[in-house]
């Protein structure tokens, strides 16, 4: 199947910063190989929004900032159980910074998440105290944008939820799987695809997008 962009649609670039790609402080596996792939992807997009991980020093959901934990540990937070990661987008720092060979430059927006020191964000539509909005729902409704395409990283967390967050506000989310990579922490990227399959979120292959 073929799908032709139309003019509302949005093409959503989840988080595709130097540090969850190879080198980065929360590498991705092979995560730098989605950027010619979306770089291909946004030139047939008329709208396309990106978002950027972008976390305080000492953010909660550093594993730094819990003693005696490691990363990729599960803790109980006040919203629930958060993950926990090597530091990583910190505010400013290099790896927080888009990769230097992704070139959008009719990207219109980009929205910040994580930016809060007790919330972590993976959506990006909502914080994960599930209560806390980005604005981008807003956003997309005041443009006219009805059908998110969403690519980048992971595809187990933040492109996952922000997917589920984009059907549960009523517009249609097609996940580009070819230009996600994943973390795959404890079977997440399979958990993935069974909740995508459930809300019944398409996953497509970065060649249909014509
Ligand atoms: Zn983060």
């Amino acid at each position: 199947m073929s799908i032709a962009p139309s003019d509302t649609d949005v093409l959503l670039v989840v988080d595709v910063q130097k540090d969850f790609c190879p080198d980065g402080r929360l590498a991705v596996p092979r995560g730098d190989e989605v950027v010619p792939i979306v770089n291909r992807l946004a030139a047939k997009f008329t709208n396309v929004v990106l978002t950027q991980d972008w976390h305080p020093p000492g953010h909660l959901s550093f594993a730094s900032s819990h003693p005696g934990k490691q990363p990729f540990q599960t803790i109980e937070v006040a919203y629930g159980p958060q993950v926990l990661w090597p530091d990583h987008c910190v505010q400013y720092t290099p790896g927080a910074e888009f990769r230097e060979d992704l070139h959008i430059a009719h990207a219109a927006l980009v929205i910040r998440k994580g930016f809060r020191r007790a919330i972590d964000s993976y959506s990006t539509f909502y914080e994960n105290d599930r209560a806390t909005p980005t604005g981008l729902a807003g956003y997309l409704r005041e443009r006219g944008l009805r059908r998110v395409f969403l690519a980048g990283l992971a595809f187990d967390f933040c492109v996952r939820y922000s997917a589920e967050d984009a059907h549960r506000e009523g517009f249609e989310a097609i996940v580009i799987e070819d230009a996600c990579r994943g973390i795959d922490v404890d079977g997440s990227v399979a958990a993935t695809r069974r909740r995508l399959a459930e809300l019944g979120v398409r996953c497509v292959g970065a060649a249909e997008i014509t």
